[in-house]
C-alpha cells in the first residue's frame, strides 16, 4: 500500500491503539476547515485545510487569530488524512499527541492564492470568519494572520 503524502501521519501512529482515523488519500475534492483544540503536552490548536484529498495542517500554539491584523505562529505539520477532520475523542497516554482533541471550528473556505510560502483564503466558520493568509517565514514555519479587510 502507498500513502503518497500520509507516509508521515502513518509512521507516526499505531491504529491499534489509538482512535485517530487510517491515512487514506481522497481523491473528492473539497472546501472544508476545521480547527482543533489539543490538549496534548502542550495545549494547541490544529489548523487543516481540505486540499489535494489531504488536510493540509499547522499547530497554532496560540490559536488562530479571531480578529484583524493579529498574526500567529503556525507550525506546519504533517497531512492528515480527510476523514480527520470530524475527528473529536481522546489520544491514549504513550501515543503520539496524547491528550483530548475537540473541535474548536469548523466551516467552508475559499482559496484565493497558493504558491509554496503563501495561502491566502477566506474562511466561513462560527468564529473563523473573513480574510486569512498563512505566510512561510522559514522552513516550517509559517505565520496566520487575519486581514483588516473583510470580504
Ligand atoms: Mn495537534
Amino acid at each position: 500500500m502507498k500513502y503518497t503524502t500520509l507516509d508521515g501521519y502513518l509512521r507516526k501512529r499505531r491504529f491499534n491503539r489509538t482512535p485517530e482515523p487510517p491515512p487514506k488519500v481522497t481523491k473528492v475534492p473539497g472546501n472544508r476547515f476545521v480547527v482543533q483544540e489539543h490538549h496534548a503536552r502542550r495545549l494547541h490548536w490544529d489548523f487543516r485545510l481540505e486540499l489535494d484529498g489531504v488536510l493540509k495542517s499547522w499547530a497554532v500554539p496560540k490559536g488562530p487569530p479571531e480578529e484583524p491584523g493579529i498574526r500567529r505562529l503556525a507550525v506546519e505539520v504533517e497531512d492528515h488524512p480527510v476523514d480527520y477532520i470530524t475527528f473529536e475523542g481522546a489520544i491514549p497516554k504513550g501515543e503520539y499527541g496524547a491528550g483530548t482533541v475537540r473541535i474548536w471550528d469548523k466551516g467552508k473556505f475559499k482559496l484565493k492564492r497558493r504558491t509554496k510560502d503563501i495561502y491566502e483564503f477566506t474562511l466561513k466558520g462560527k468564529r473563523l470568519i473573513g480574510k486569512y493568509a498563512l505566510v512561510r517565514f522559514k522552513e516550517r514555519n509559517w505565520l496566520m494572520l487575519k486581514s483588516k479587510q473583510e470580504t
